[in-house]
């Protein structure tokens, strides 16, 4: 029998037969984000794809788009994109915004950082408060500066919630707080991509424009959809704002959206997978999925100081609830031991992958994700993984944080 010659090609990049050789037993998924995706959500998945202009689809659609309201805190439309993430940064920066316009954004990391190069690429001239890397967005600081622009050039204010490359997140109500005693007109914009559906947020009592999200993290589900949350001034604005704008116009989305459709093709699967993931949020309840959010990352401090190392994040009233990033303790040459090596020796010999350090913090920083669909014993497993992969690879640590996680885990919610 002739064989297509693409045949070898494509088994070689079959995913099973990569898991099947790190071994058997489920992959521990803890990078903070694409999360681990629950057998529900990919159960969900896992129907046939419909008309997308036909009546079950309206079904679906309707359900989603009003769903997802309450997730941001909104009552104001969710625009859903099948995109991931960085389509919804540019999503709400070029139905809001026109060409040279200054925008204030915050360099809270990497996310912060790449955020900044979109805006200059879209021909926004975006002006970034420094930062170290290791704090959330310094209120004082953007206050004074709001302040000083009396000619309001500043259009908007542009600031990450969940710092995914530093496990830090910063506090958005208390922004929000700086803009109004600025006095400062200018819109508000959010990133929550990691943090949505994990730690509390509230678009409309927060008074933020545009919240931009992302389905792979908190939301548990696969890459491949994001969100922009509006606020009526936000819709405002995308009727003056001029930069270049076909596929990601809010109007047409909100127009089509109000019967349950889309202009162009939507992720179908991915909306049955979101359904089901809403769903689970809501029997779990927000507020209670948020508490287990909280409880496991400081489950994970716990370990991490038992071990005798260091968490990047400075200020301990900026813990990430997602992710905790974890310094590599130094050689003694003053050198950090290398974090990828030891993420690799993880992965090899116990088939869960770390998030690696981003730009400036590779080879120094590792981070442990601890959300979306997770327990008590997935994060157990986790901290156990990190342990014994820093006894295996030789790096300097005490033992016992597995045992701190645990007192923790199985003690009052207050020992
Ligand atoms: C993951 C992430 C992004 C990028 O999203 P993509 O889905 O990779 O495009 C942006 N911002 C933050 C805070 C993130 O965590």
């Amino acid at each position: 029998m002739k064989r297509d010659p693409s045949h070898a090609t494509r088994t070689a990049i079959n995913p099973r037969a990569l898991l099947n050789r790190i071994g058997q037993g489920r992959h521990f998924l803890q990078i903070p984000g694409p999360s681990n995706v629950p057998d529900r959500v990919l159960r969900a998945i896992d129907f046939p794809t419909i008309d997308h202009r036909g009546p079950e689809f309206q079904q679906l659609g309707l359900r989603v788009l009003e769903a997802i309201r309450p997730i941001f805190g909104t009552t104001n439309p969710v625009i859903i994109y099948p995109a991931s993430g960085t389509g919804a940064w540019e999503a709400a920066l070029v139905n809001t915004l026109s060409a040279g316009d200054h925008v204030l954004m915050v360099e809270t990391g990497h996310f912060a950082t790449l955020w900044k190069k979109l805006a200059e690429k879209l021909g926004l001239k975006p002006e970034f408060i420094a930062g170290d890397w290791r704090h959330g967005v310094d209120c004082g600081l953007l206050e004074s500066r709001l302040k000083e622009d009396r000619s309001r050039n500043i259009k908007a204010v542009c600031v990450v919630h969940n710092e995914t490359s530093t496990g830090v997140l910063s506090d958005i109500a208390a922004v929000r707080r700086a803009i109004d005693a600025a006095g400062h007109p200018a819109l508000f914009m959010v990133d929550t991509i990691s943090s949505l559906g994990s730690a509390e947020y509230k678009h409309d009592a927060w008074g933020v424009d545009v919240t931009i999200s992302g389905s792979q993290k908190g939301l548990m589900l696969p890459p491949g959809i994001s969100f922009n949350a509006v606020s009526d001034k936000a819709i405002a604005a995308s009727k003056a704002a001029s930069l270049p704008r076909a596929y990601w116009g809010w109007e047409e989305i909100i127009a089509a959206n109000r019967t349950g459709f889309w202009p162009t093709t939507p992720a179908t699967n991915l909306l049955y997978g979101l359904a089901e993931a809403l769903d689970m949020l809501f029997e779990e309840g927000l507020a209670n999925v948020f508490a287990r959010h909280q409880r496991h990352a400081e489950a994970t401090r716990r370990a991490v100081r038992a071990w005798g190392l260091e968490i990047l994040c400075k200020n301990p009233a900026e813990y990430s609830p997602i992710l905790t990033a974890v310094v590599m303790p130094k050689k003694s040459d003053g050198a950090h031991h290398n974090a990828d090596d030891f993420r690799r020796l993880v992965l090899e010999r116990f088939n869960m992958s770390l998030g690696t350090g981003l730009a400036k913090l590779q080879g120094w920083v590792f981070r442990i994700g601890h959300l979306g669909d997770f327990n008590d014993l997935s994060l157990v497993g986790t901290l156990g993984g990190v342990e014994m992969g820093l006894q295996a690879a030789g790096i300097p640590h005490q033992p016992g944080g597995v045992q701190a996680a645990m007192d923790y885990l199985a003690g009052r919610s207050d020992s």
